[in-house]
């Protein structure tokens, strides 16, 4: 890492990806589907194992400190619960790792000459003096850089001791076979990160097998893994409270399935309440049709009785008439009568 590069990762995990106004990088957020959640909680093991014999190269989610900033933030004051994702994630890990330590041990099993129950005891115990003195050796190196020289000279000194058990060790181991099958190299498969351990590898070969890089970052990832372990079944309770709160009630993600149901019932009530929506509708244009009907004829028959009435009149109008009409004839009539009479009286 530059100089450069190194200031700007600092500034990231110090500021997040607020950091000069950005509000998100990757155009993601902490919280995203894309984002690796081991690498929020600083323990997936493509960060923690690369540039060992055992890296697994770039993970396959977005690793940020930017972003583990934001969720360290942001965790304050809400549980996002990755602490499940990265048991999860790092069980999936260390499973697929103990496979791999058993083929190994099953290959050595059918590649190497067989030893006795009797001659496995003693070279076991040759194996376990080896690896205490690597880690010791390898924690006093450590402890000799970080200037606690006491400590490291402590350390030293039980050293010392486990190599005079170890050269006992070898001698038994060495006892119980002819010379030619001890020459050979005895491997076995390191129980933590399961590299090959020969057994006669030096104290130098250990310490840097056991203060390695890829070991280390194993015991790293196992004891962050035993830790997660301890309260993840109470944690997936509080989480399914937490996601039975939020959805008020609904206990599990819904599956395609029920979305189908679902959305099928809720087109079915809409088709239901328009239905009825129309019903009401319907009924209502019906019942005012009904009262316009009611009042049309109710008009006509006003009208209708009005018009009679009138036509009445006029027939009683024109019936007087007719009357007037036939009395005036009858009148004129019986006058040129009597004025024929007289007439007639006169001749
Ligand atoms: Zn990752
Ligand atoms: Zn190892």
């Amino acid at each position: 890492m530059s100089a450069h590069e190194q200031m700007r990762a600092m500034l990231d995990q110090l500021m997040g990806t607020a950091r000069n106004g950005e509000t998100d990088r990757h155009g993601v957020k902490f919280y995203d589907d894309s984002v690796c959640k081991s690498f929020l909680l600083q323990c997936c093991p493509h960060e923690i194992l690369s540039s060992t014999r055992m890296d697994l190269g770039e993970c396959p989610k977005i690793h940020d400190l930017a972003l583990r900033a934001d969720y360290e933030l942001a965790s304050k004051t809400k549980d996002y619960f990755y602490d499940i994702d990265a048991t999860e994630h790092l069980e999936a890990f260390i499973a697929d790792c103990d496979r791999r330590t058993t083929a190994a041990k099953q290959r050595l099993a059918e590649t190497q000459e067989e030893l006795s129950a009797e001659v496995t005891e003693k070279a076991n115990a040759v194996h376990e003096l080896a690896e205490q003195i690597g880690q010791k050796l390898a924690r006093a190196e450590a402890l000799g850089e970080e200037g606690m020289v006491e400590e490291s000279v402590k350390l030293m000194g039980e050293i010392d001791e486990l190599r005079k058990k170890k050269a006992v060790a070898e001698q038994e181991y060495r006892n119980s076979m002819p010379a030619s099958s001890y020459q050979q190299q005895k491997l076995r498969v390191c129980e933590v990160c399961s590299a090959y351990l020969g057994i006669h590898d030096n104290d130098r070969r250990l310490a840097d097998h056991f203060g390695g890089k890829l070991h280390l970052g194993f015991i790293t990832i196992r004891e962050k893994l035993a830790e997660l372990k301890k309260t993840v079944e109470k944690r997936r309770e509080e989480r399914g409270a937490s996601e039975r709160e939020r959805s008020g009630g609904r206990r599990h993600y819904v599956g395609g399935r029920e979305l189908d149901r679902r959305a099928r019932r809720h087109r079915e009530s809409a088709r239901d309440r328009d239905r009825n929506k129309e019903t009401d509708r319907d009924r209502d244009r019906e019942r005012k049709d009904r009262d316009r009907d009611r009042e049309r004829e109710r008009e006509r028959r006003r009208s209708r009785s009005r018009s009679r009435s009138k036509r009445e009149e006029s027939r009683e109008r024109s019936r007087g008439r007719d009357r007037d009409r036939e009395r005036e004839r009858e009148s004129r009539r019986s006058r040129s009568h009597r004025s024929s009479s007289k007439e007639r009286r006169r001749e």
